[in-house]
């Protein structure tokens, strides 16, 4: 049976959740049997039982992973074997893709055809490209001359707290599993409360793979709770975090007040693309921009949410832009042909259409979109959004909406359109329309984002970093230079006698 042969809506009605927390290799209920409810995004149906993971729980968690990096179950495992359990254990996620991206459509209302097609295939070549990686890595002998020896080796750094977002719940667990495990850390994991059964499955599916009980532990629950205590535990050696701004810099605030762990952030996005009148296929621009913002219904970190066009070739694009924003209106997620699904739950819902309504007011021109939709289907869906005439000082081209609706600004000259993408906060990404490459040269040299992206918006690869700068964060996921997060270098010096 293919994916769009499959009856969704019966799947999701035979579908078991289990939610509860992962500890130790067993499931269990949260010490105090707590547990919430949510409702998914796409019909309002009850997900029900989440365990609500607290600061006892997160506590087990941290114990049971420390001591499975203590005894060295699993990091002095050789690096072919430890890649051994890891390929496994992206055979399972292959094997389960369709139980997987069913979760995670219910959970956060991506479409199914989207989570079959890109979510689950990156997640388990995440997991598979470190499993890769890890015994092709070579470490350092230091050029110091014949009496002594200096070897300076990558160690795990111990317990691993990975607190992750809610919009690729299973591919953001991965870029912090994969490198993190493969160095031989344990982790404890804290999905979001608003998408925790993908990664509860996840965590069995290691295990079914050969991953030794305790390396992975996950526990969901809120932020103020399993996050905070997670964050602020004072045997949790680093932090691998991928969410918003204003939380990202609590985890400095939290290291600060316990034990100087290492944080590493993934933050928030608003992303410039910039479109020159040297750009001869404005079709194609236009094309990207619609894709690059709509794709995920808006709620991407490194949507191009702020386009900025020269003003000779605006009217043109808008009219490119109106047309192929129209492919994104959303439908029943669990229908195969669907392109756009869902918000994530009604107070993000809520969040943006007040955003909306802030641009409204501050004068921008809503040229498409705007409304709530499929309000009968009891789900959360925006029609993709269009503001024309933004102004800089707008809220709707200063914040970060995470949702279907792209801000047009205008510019006219170069160093113009530089100046207004660099005037923000953040830096994750940018991208720029030119047909002259000493422009194009030019102008990526001056962007100050994480990655720069020219004539194109959707390269993507494990193989490429992927990360801020400014407050979109200090770390990066992704490629081997994420090793760099979850080991320390330690310098061994061994004298060397004379004969
Ligand atoms: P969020 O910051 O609200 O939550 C992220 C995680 O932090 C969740 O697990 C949440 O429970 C936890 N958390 C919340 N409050 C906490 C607290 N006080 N202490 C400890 N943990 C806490 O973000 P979100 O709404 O889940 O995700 C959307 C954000 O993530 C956007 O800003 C988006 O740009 C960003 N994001 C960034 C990247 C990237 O790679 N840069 C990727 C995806 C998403």
């Amino acid at each position: 049976m293919t994916a769009s042969t499959i009856d969704w809506h019966q799947r999701a009605g035979e579908l078991r959740l289990d939610g509860r927390l992962v500890v130790d290799g067993r499931r269990r209920a949260a010490c105090d049997g707590a547990t919430f409810d949510k409702r998914s995004p796409i019909d309002g149906r009850v997900l029900p039982g989440i365990a609500r993971g607290r600061a006892a729980d997160v506590d087990l968690a941290v114990r049971s992973a420390r001591q499975a990096f203590e005894d060295g179950r699993w990091r002095f495992q050789s690096p072919a074997e430890r890649k051994k359990v890891l390929l496994a254990f992206a055979q399972r996620i292959v094997a389960c893709a369709d139980e997987l991206a069913l979760i995670e459509t219910l959970d956060m209302g991506k479409p199914i055809a989207r989570a079959l097609d890109t979510d689950l295939p990156a997640t388990a070549r995440t997991i598979a490209w470190y499993a890769e990686a890890v015994d092709k890595l070579y470490d350092e002998v230091a050029p110091t001359g014949p009496h002594a020896l200096a070897l300076i080796t990558r160690e795990p750094l111990g317990v691993v707290g990975a607190i992750v977002p809610w919009n690729y719940p299973l591919l953001m667990a991965a870029w912090k599993l994969g490198p993190a495990l493969a160095a031989g850390n344990s982790v404890v994991l804290k999905p979001s409360e608003r998408s925790p059964f993908s990664a509860l499955r996840l965590a069995e599916l290691a295990l079914e793979a050969g991953l030794p009980p305790g390396v992975l532990n996950v526990i969901p629950g809120f932020g103020d709770e399993a996050g905070e205590a997670l964050a602020m535990h004072d045997d949790v050696d680093g932090i691998g975090f991928t969410g918003s701004t204003r939380v990202g810099r609590r985890m400095f605030e939290y290291a600060g007040r316990s034990n100087l762990k290492r944080v590493y952030t993934e933050l928030g996005g608003k992303s410039a693309m910039l479109v020159f009148d040297d750009c001869a296929d404005l079709d194609r621009a236009a094309r990207a921009a619609a894709a690059g913002m709509f794709y995920n219904q808006g709620e991407s970190c490194n949507a191009p949410s702020r386009l900025l066009v020269q003003r000779r070739i605006a009217d043109r694009f808008m009219e490119a832009l109106l047309a192929h924003a129209q492919h994104y209106q959303p439908d029943d997620p669990l229908l195969p042909a669907t392109g756009m699904g869902a918000l994530v739950d009604e107070a993000h819902t809520c969040r943006v259409l007040d955003f909306i309504k802030a641009g409204n007011s501050e004068g921008g021109h809503c040229l498409t979109g705007g409304r709530r939709v499929r309000e009968g289907s009891g789900g959360c869906y925006l029609e993709p959004t269009v503001f024309d005439a933004v102004q800089p000082a707008m809220r709707i081209a200063r914040e970060e909406i995470f949702g279907p609706v792209v801000s047009v600004l205008r510019f006219d000259s170069e160093a113009e359109a530089v100046a207004m993408a660099n005037d923000s906060p953040y830096g994750l990404q940018a991208g720029l329309w030119s047909d002259d490459v000493h422009r194009a040269h030019r102008v990526a040299r001056t962007l100050r984002a994480g990655t720069v992206h020219v004539n194109q918006y959707d390269e993507d690869d494990i193989t490429v970093p992927f990360g801020g700068v400014k407050q979109s964060g200090n770390g990066r996921d992704k490629s081997l230079h994420a090793f760099d997060k979850y080991t320390a270098l330690k310098t061994t010096w061994l004298r060397i006698d004379p004969a």
